[in-house]
């Protein structure tokens, strides 16, 4: 998910142990990632099996890039790995704060509240429009050494990770866009396509 608030962020002031991902990535992404239009975006995402060290290099790399891309979270399918692993950090201007490693999620529980909110996609650069989803959720998941974990969300965050789960399905946040009009504005402004659109029924 794209953070268009990133120009108020923070320097850092101090270095992080050295496991961690430093928060100020310059230059480009190391890793592609793919842009709506790519078929890429449109699969099903696989189960993680084992937890090993090349997941863990993989969510190392994928915070690099979003951090670098000035995101808040980026899912794997984005950057051409078929598999169910996210990265997320909606704190990105407190460079103490951990980010998350989500592998496996699946959402156990939705609140009955809904909300509109507008996000945005590292896949779907300046694109920018009100998508309508429960405003809290629970969900299951493995952290980054295997270890199963549960959680609750709400605010940012929960609709974060809804969208990064939507992209293990295949879905956009595009897809969700109540208002025709807005979205074929905003999509044509990007220089995108409606027909990469996949509404959902
Ligand atoms: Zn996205």
């Amino acid at each position: 998910m794209a953070n268009h608030f990133s120009q108020l962020a923070r320097k850092s002031k101090a270095n992080g142990p050295i496991e961690k991902v430093s928060k100020e990535q310059t230059g480009n992404p190391s890793l592609e990632i793919y842009k709506l239009g790519d078929d890429v975006l449109r699969q099903n995402a696989q189960r993680i099996t084992k937890v090993d060290n090349s997941i863990r290099i993989l969510a190392k790399e994928m915070l690099q890039s979003m951090y670098a891309a000035k995101g808040i979270g980026l899912a794997a399918p984005q950057i051409g790995i078929n598999k169910e692993l996210l990265v997320i950090d909606v704190n990105f201007e407190d460079n103490a704060a951990e980010p998350l490693i989500l592998i496996n999620p699946e959402i156990t529980n939705y609140g009955t509240t809904l909300n509109s909110y507008e996000e945005g996609c590292l896949s779907i650069p300046g694109v920018y429009l009100n998508v309508v989803r429960p405003s809290t959720i629970k969900l299951r998941f493995r952290d980054e050494m295997g270890r199963p974990r549960k959680m609750k969300a709400d605010g940012l965050l929960a609709r974060c990770i809804q969208h990064e789960m939507d992209h293990l399905n295949g879905v956009l946040f595009v897809d969700r866009v109540t208002s025709k009009e807005d979205l074929n504005k905003e999509l044509i402004k990007e220089g995108f396509h409606e027909k990469d659109v996949m509404p959902i029924k």
